[in-house]
């Protein structure tokens, strides 16, 4: 049972589910490029297993839904993550130019102001996912491996390395890629914090496009890795509302929240993120 602290909560989302690999996949376990290292290797936990790390979940999750926002409205993607000392690198978000003259322009005021500053500057992505100086609403968990789908086999796959530096295949870069076969699952788990209903809406249009297949996660995606599909119980998700009192007084009396149960309720709220996104007019 999660603890609700009623003095600063205002809503939760909590889904859970099941990821499930449809083709093998490769995290890499980070660290220099070492070329004696002939096997480039996936994350692993301390017993050797293999685990998501949440982060990367997230950053190919955020990935794909700036990919649909620009898709529908240029204007809605947000570039001032990937390049950030950019002018104006979008409309209707902050760059690092904007924040330090906010920094000045706010610097006899509170805290508080500056940071209410920043949120009503930054846009919906960065609300919700974070910047570097927004704090993210969303949590993706650590997720392990699911027991009855892992049988201790990790697959070797040949290719030929891409130089970071010249972005050229060098004559000494063949490798062998590890990754976890197709088939695999992990436990899945993510937090939403005081996100309102188009911000909820943003989160369960990415959540329908994992549950379509339509995400890859991790690297040597362009030779098909890493395509993964989420099962989600629906009947066991639910969110939590102190803004809304009757759904407050709902969750006193039952432990429950409202149920997302209902997938017309689910689209709903998306709907309500499309229609506030100026994405509709389709
Ligand atoms: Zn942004």
């Amino acid at each position: 049972m999660e603890k609700v602290d009623f003095a600063t909560f205002h809503s939760r989302l909590r889904i859970t589910g099941r990821l499930q690999l449809d083709t093998p996949l490769h995290i890499g376990a980070g660290g220099a490029p070492d070329v004696t290292e002939v096997v480039q290797s996936v994350v692993k936990d301390w017993a050797r297993r293999p685990y998501i790390p949440g982060s990367s979940f997230k950053g190919a999750l955020r990935a794909h839904l700036e990919a649909i926002l620009r898709a529908l409205d240029y204007e809605l993607a947000c570039v001032s993550i990937a390049k950030p000392e950019t002018p104006g690198a979008v409309k209707g978000c902050l760059t690092l130019g904007d924040v330090d003259a906010l920094k000045k322009e706010l610097r006899d005021q509170s805290p508080a102001a500056l940071s209410a500053a920043l949120i009503s500057k930054s846009c919906q992505m960065c609300r919700v996912f974070g910047s570097p100086w927004l704090a993210s609403k969303v949590l993706f968990k650590d997720m392990p491996v699911a027991a009855e789908t892992w049988f201790d086999r990790y697959q070797e796959r040949s290719g030929v390395g891409i130089d970071r530096d010249t972005e050229t295949a060098g004559d000494k870069l063949l490798y062998e890629t590890e990754a976890v076969p197709a088939g695999t699952e992990f436990d899945f788990e993510m937090v939403v914090d005081n996100a309102d209903e188009i911000e909820q809406g943003l989160i369960l249009l990415g959540i329908a496009e994992v549950e379509r297949g339509q995400m890859a996660l991790g690297g040597a995606r362009s030779r098909g890795l890493g395509w993964v599909k989420l099962r989600v119980d629906w009947t066991n998700v639910d969110k939590t509302y102190r803004v809304e009192r009757a759904s407050l007084r709902s969750y006193l009396a039952s432990g429950k929240g409202e149920s997302l149960a209902d997938l017309d309720r689910r689209k709903e709220l998306v709907g309500k993120f499309l229609a506030h996104s100026g994405g509709n007019h389709a």
